[in-house]
């Protein structure tokens, strides 16, 4: 095990067969209907890699870069960074997340997108942290994972932009940013 882990949480094969599972679920879902997969960067870049390889439909991929900030208007707070450029109005839209923790990102990004006249809009996560929610937001119909409300990495999530390139989902040791 890497030094820096405390705990391995799902390893590579695991996260594979979820994301089989999940894309099996969601090509019957959205049966002959085409899809708009957008991934929120960076994190959900290996999960949309994955995933989207186990999905059957016909269907397009495209990504946005938001930052969303806490504030005294927090909801709709929220600053595009790279914008998508695909017209989604009238599409069936798949949001794809690394993880889920207290809503505001998704909160933001849905009324944005709910904006721009989507036919349907669902969510897609690998890590679902429902204990740290604190803003209402659409709760992601496909989760790979629930998870305690512990800081992990892995697999596209990343603490100070490093170990996104792990092939697995573990815990951070406290040490690594209480030092
Ligand atoms: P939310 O807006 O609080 O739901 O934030 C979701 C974002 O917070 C994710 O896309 C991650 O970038 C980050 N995040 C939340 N929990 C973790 C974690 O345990 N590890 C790494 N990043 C996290």
């Amino acid at each position: 095990m890497d030094s820096f882990i405390e705990e391995v949480l799902y390893t590579h094969e695991e996260i594979v067969a979820r994301c089989d599972e999940l894309g099996k679920m969601i090509s019957k879902d959205y049966k002959d209907r085409p899809l708009v997969l957008i991934g929120l960067l960076r994190g959900s870049v290996p999960f949309m890699t994955e995933l989207m390889m186990h999905i059957d439909n016909d269907l397009q991929i495209d990504f946005m870069d938001v930052t969303s900030y806490h504030g005294a208007k927090s909801t709709g707070a929220v600053t595009i960074l790279k914008d998508i450029r695909t017209d989604i109005k009238g599409r069936d839209v798949l949001l794809v997340e690394d993880i889920v923790d207290t809503g505001l990102t998704l909160q933001d990004v849905m009324n944005l997108l709910d904006e721009r006249g989507a036919a349907s809009i669902e969510i897609a996560c690998l890590l679902n942290k429902p204990a740290g929610r604190k803003y209402k937001c659409l709760e992601p119909k496909y989760v790979a994972f629930t998870v305690d409300p512990k800081f992990v990495v892995g697999f596209g999530l990343d603490y100070n932009q490093h170990y996104r390139n792990l092939d697995y989902v573990g815990v951070l040791k406290r040490s690594i940013y209480e030092k």
